[in-house]
């Protein structure tokens, strides 16, 4: 397929990479999959399944006014839609992407913008009404911590060689 012998390794959001992950047991595989393949050796996780929750699964949203910073340092909570708090399990399954990350010495992510896990630049409100706010999902959040670079499938051409 023509890729590169210095690629690099790329974590990816699950969904991106084409697995059914998301909350509804579906993807959102890129379209450019293919050709970030010539540049990248893609690593697949889903940060939610990690931590412990079933696929498909009811939505969730940190709180209204809160990212995935005050997650981390115990100020908000992630709530499902029907009032549980599934905080320890989106905590969790960033912890065990951050271990992913620290094995394999990977530096960069590509993860799936507006969901409370993995949003990178703008993620849903905690309204569950589909509104955004500026700010970054829990496991993004946790990498970015650790000097991970995180990109949006929106940013996709700035990970791109050519
Ligand atoms: S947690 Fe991340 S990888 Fe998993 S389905 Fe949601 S956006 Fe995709």
């Amino acid at each position: 397929m023509g890729e590169r012998n210095d690629r690099e390794l790329l974590l990816i959001s699950a969904c991106l990479f084409g697995l059914d992950t998301n909350y509804k047991g579906e993807n959102k595989r890129l379209e450019k999959l293919e050709e970030l393949l010539k540049d990248y050796i893609l690593i697949p996780v889903c940060p939610e399944q990690l931590g412990g929750l079933e696929t498909p699964r009811v939505s969730a949203e940190i709180e209204t006014g809160k990212i995935g910073n005050d997650v981390l340092e115990g100020k908000a909570r992630v709530m499902r839609e029907d009032g549980k708090d599934v905080t320890e399990n989106f905590v969790r399954g960033a912890q065990q992407t951050l271990t992913i990350c620290k094995i394999l010495g990977i530096k960069k992510a590509l993860l799936k913008e507006r969901s409370p896990s993995c949003g990178v630049n703008v993620i849903y409100d905690g309204t569950f009404s589909r509104k955004l706010k500026k700010g970054e999902g829990v496991t993004t959040a946790l990498l970015r911590q650790h000097s991970v670079e995180v990109f949006s499938e929106e940013e996709l051409d700035k990970l791109l060689r050519c």
